[in-house]
């Protein structure tokens, strides 16, 4: 039984061991990463939902891997957010989704406004210098700020609350639009969310996924669009994948929606077509 115990300890921290390299080579490889140019972004087109017109993209991060291929932020965003790394990267993401944007609008001055979404993370949402990176980032590429919808989660918004405040509004007075994002996975309250200053809330794909599973979830959903529509916002529904949750969603009154129904993530380039398709 002893050395079963040993066998058994051994595993276990061989395990570790291989845990905590995984974690170091990968800490290692963001910051060659960053360097190197490896990370890029592609769009997911955000449609209205009375008449499918695109309305916008949410921008999406990737990783070009130089061994292990491409990579979603599942399997690198928990990582740089514990070792700050996201900072860089977030800066990376601001930065390339508004030149991308001012690409467009210089390629293409005649086409509708529609905007872009950039995710924050935590980390870049407390940071000090939040405020003068992303009025930096506006003013070099020139784009309008009305363009860029910056999406902060429910989470992140509640552990800063007290800042959080004061933050959103100095965004909103830098111009830019704000999103409350993966709506319903946190505990904030009503009473809680109309302090701040808000344009719209996403509802998390994880109620759109529920919502054809029992009658309650699709109440949920309910009551959630209800809120949003109290509190003056509206509302971007993630992960629609079929015509069923589509047709639920405009019956409840949400206005917008993203999902495989409509369009994966694509390249900048596919994604300038398809607003071209559109205008
Ligand atoms: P999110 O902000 O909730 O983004 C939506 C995610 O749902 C994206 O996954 C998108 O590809 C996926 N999605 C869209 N439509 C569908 C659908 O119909 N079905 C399914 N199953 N999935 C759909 P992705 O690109 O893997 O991103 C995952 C998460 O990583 C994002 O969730 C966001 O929290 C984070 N993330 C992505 N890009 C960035 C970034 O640039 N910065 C930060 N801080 N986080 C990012
Ligand atoms: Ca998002
Ligand atoms: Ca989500
Ligand atoms: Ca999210």
């Amino acid at each position: 039984a002893k050395e079963l115990g040993g066998d058994r300890f051994k595993v276990f921290t061989e395990r570790m061991l291989d845990q905590a390299m995984q974690r170091m080579s990968l800490e290692r490889d963001l910051r060659q990463g960053l360097a190197n140019d490896e990370f890029f972004l592609v769009y997911q087109p955000v449609l209205r939902m009375k008449d499918r017109q695109l309305v916008g993209f949410e921008a999406l991060v990737r990783w070009q891997h130089p061994s292990r291929g491409l990579l979603l932020p599942g399997e690198f965003i928990p990582l740089a957010e514990e070792t700050g790394q996201i900072l860089e990267l977030g800066r990376f993401v601001l930065q390339e989704a508004c030149s991308t944007m001012a690409a467009w609008q210089e390629q293409h001055p005649e086409t509708e406004p529609f905007f872009l979404s950039v995710n924050l993370s935590g980390r870049q949402f407390s940071s000090l210098d939040l405020i003068e990176q992303v009025r930096s980032i506006i003013y070099k590429t020139g784009i309008s700020a009305s363009r860029i919808k910056l999406e902060i989660t429910e989470t992140t918004i509640m552990e800063d609350a007290e800042n959080a405040v004061e933050k959103l509004r100095r965004l909103k007075n830098l111009g830019l639009t704000i999103s409350i994002d993966d709506f319903g996975t946190g505990y904030s309250s009503m009473s809680y969310l109309q302090q701040f200053p808000l344009d719209n809330l996403k509802i998390d794909l994880s109620f759109v996924r529920l919502m054809e599973v029992s009658p309650e979830n699709k109440e949920i959903v309910r009551a959630i669009v209800s809120l949003a529509h109290t509190l003056g916002l509206d509302v971007v529904a993630e992960g629609v994948e079929n015509e069923q949750q589509e047709q639920t969603l405009r019956d409840l009154g949400c206005e917008y929606a993203q999902g495989f129904l409509y369009a994966r993530p694509m390249p900048a380039d596919d994604a300038r077509r398809r607003m071209l398709e559109t205008a």
